[in-house]
């Protein structure tokens, strides 16, 4: 077990600090895999390219992601280890904003895995989570790998997937499903398949999504629909790129 670390709020690389502690913990608790915590590495590496902040053409991407959330007839926001560890009570929150649910759905499935994050959600605040009933299946995707529940990612129209790897993400895609990816990486192929990539770490992108979806929980189904309509996924890409290259 590692002591419980107080990282001082003035450090310049806080955020940072925060994030690999609390995958730390996520793998204690046997929330997180291994696999979880390397893939953390690649996603720091390009928040340090990007600057560890929020670029204003990802900030476009989370305000159309809040949009097509609320435009949603079934939104479902998917929850793997990385997710559940770096933030469960925010995923909660924009569950909470966007009236979506919250389905547990892992690359590596172990039922004790899917019941220790169902769990640490729950203590969050969740009251539905799915996940565990894994009544259907994703086509094109292997037994384990495909498993989803008939009621939450198998139904859904619009699916957000954080974090996801990309056969799983364009297999989500051919079912017809709406993919908002959330990923610090712009070349990886999830973020590239998706109707809204989202290039930012999940930390900021999350609270900010729930921001923008409380700020337009009056708007009508028009402006969302502009909102949607006018987001343009090359330039998001295209951008963030722009920016790794120009550091
Ligand atoms: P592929 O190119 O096939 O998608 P990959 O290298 O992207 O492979 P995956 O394990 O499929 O590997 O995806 C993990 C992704 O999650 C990586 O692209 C990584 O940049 C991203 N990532 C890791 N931590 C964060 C984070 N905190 N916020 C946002 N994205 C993250
Ligand atoms: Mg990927």
């Amino acid at each position: 077990m590692t002591d419980e670390v107080e990282i001082p709020e003035d450090h310049p690389r806080y955020q940072s600090l925060l994030t690999r502690h609390r995958i730390e913990e996520g793998v204690e608790k046997g929330i997180t895999s291994k696999q979880g915590l390397i893939a953390e590495g690649r996603g720091e590496s390009f928040d340090y390219l990007l600057g560890e902040e929020t670029l204003p053409s990802a900030d476009a991407a989370e305000r159309a992601a809040a949009a097509q959330l609320l435009l949603a007839e079934h939104a479902v926001l998917s929850v793997n280890g990385n997710v559940a560890a770096l933030v469960p009570g925010e995923t909660v929150a924009l569950a909470e904003a966007t009236g979506a649910d919250i389905e547990v759905n892992l690359f590596g499935r172990t039922e004790e895995r899917m019941r220790a994050i169902a769990d640490h959600l729950r203590e969050h605040g969740a009251t539905n989570v799915k996940g565990l009933a894994a009544d259907a299946r994703i086509p094109g995707l292997e037994h384990e790998r495909g498993k989803v529940d008939e009621d939450g990612i198998y139904d859904a129209d619009v699916v957000l997937v954080p974090l996801e790897d990309g056969d799983r993400a364009e297999a989500l895609g051919e079912m017809g499903k709406t993919e908002i990816v959330i990923d610090l990486n712009p070349l990886s192929r999830s973020p590239r398949t998706a109707a809204i990539p989202i290039i930012d770490n999940i930390i900021r992108a999350v609270p900010n999504v729930t921001e923008h979806a409380r700020d337009l929980a009056d708007a009508s189904r028009d402006e969302l629909e502009a909102i949607v309509a006018d987001f343009d996924r090359e330039a998001v890409l295209d951008d963030a790129e722009r920016a790794i290259r120009d550091v």
